[in-house]
């Protein structure tokens, strides 16, 4: 049973049908995946203090009886039912329609590129773009709540302004609950290929403002999880709030306690702190905007 302190997240199995290069965790190949029962009980464990639960992996949707699981879930009425998933399986219009079903629902889903190239290499997967965008797109099309993470990094961040013309040209902002950029946790199979992943938050940010000011002025919500405020340019600090549910790998560095935005800070990834060191992260000492 996964031990980590306030956990809100499941993880259901182990397999996964893409190889991205940016996974926070490690391939376990042949492990066995969680049984039924042991998902329960840590599911009821997690509603015991928590009104909101996600189911992750490897990739949720690759368990046959993931339906079970959620109707488990469900007839404990959480306020939220995440699936963190590729979104692969939701090019099948019926399993897309039973799935969408669960009350209060929200799919999380990961977008690495506007295109076949740079979505299929990041993914290592041929078919990732077709499956995945005709995923979201059905998902949406059955009205289920979408949280779309884009993660940026040294292989695709020089593409954010196209990834961002891509969303507009081919989703509408009512398709998606929240836009969350977000960069990535350099450990298991990111950690391993963290030569070819890693890029430094300050230059992440560098590409962040005119992409994000676009999709905000069109409608979408936008959020950037993970990006420390004293990385950002200031037009961007309100939208800088959030971390993934794993907030357990978040921390600060020392000079971080000078900060007077240190209470709504992210904060930053451990896995980051220890490839890159602390240098870009400088207190915050203007707080006006
Ligand atoms: S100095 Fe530390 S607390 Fe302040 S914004 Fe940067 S990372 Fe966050």
């Amino acid at each position: 049973m996964n031990k980590i302190k306030n956990k809100t997240f499941v993880p259901v199995v182990y397999n996964c049908n893409d190889n991205c290069i940016s996974c926070p965790v490690s391939r376990r190949y042949g492990m066995e995946n969680p049984s039924l029962e042991d998902i329960k009980k840590e599911a009821d464990e997690i509603l015991k203090s928590h009104s909101h639960i996600e189911i992750n992996g490897g990739e949720p949707t690759l368990r046959k009886d993931l339906l079970e699981i959620l109707k488990y879930i469900e007839k404990k009425n959480p306020h939220e039912i995440g699936i963190l998933t590729n979104a692969q399986s939701f090019y099948y219009n019926k399993f897309t329609e039973r799935i969408s079903k669960i009350k209060n629902l929200k799919i999380i889903t990961t977008l690495y590129g506007h295109n076949p190239k740079i979505q299929n290499s990041i993914a290592r997967n041929p078919a990732s773009f077709k499956y995945k965008i005709a995923g979201i797109k059905n998902l949406a099309k059955n009205n289920v709540k979408i949280e779309l993470r884009i993660l940026l990094h040294k292989m695709n961040y020089a593409h954010f302004n196209e990834i961002a013309d891509f969303i507009i040209d081919n989703f509408e902002s009512r398709n998606f609950n929240s836009i969350v950029i977000m960069n990535p946790k350099l450990t298991g199979t990111a950690g391993k290929n963290a030569k070819f992943v890693a890029e430094r938050i300050t230059k992440l940010s560098e590409v962040l403002e005119a992409p994000i000011k676009k999709l905000i002025s069109k409608g979408y919500k936008v959020w950037l999880f993970h990006f420390p405020h004293c990385t950002l340019p200031k037009g961007l600090w309100e939208y800088s709030k959030g971390v993934t549910a794993d907030s357990s790998s978040v921390v600060f560095a020392e000079k971080c306690s000078l900060c007077q935005k240190k209470s709504e800070c992210s904060g930053i990834w451990k896995s980051y702190l220890d490839f890159f060191g602390e240098n870009e992260f400088m207190p915050v000492k203007d707080t006006g905007k």
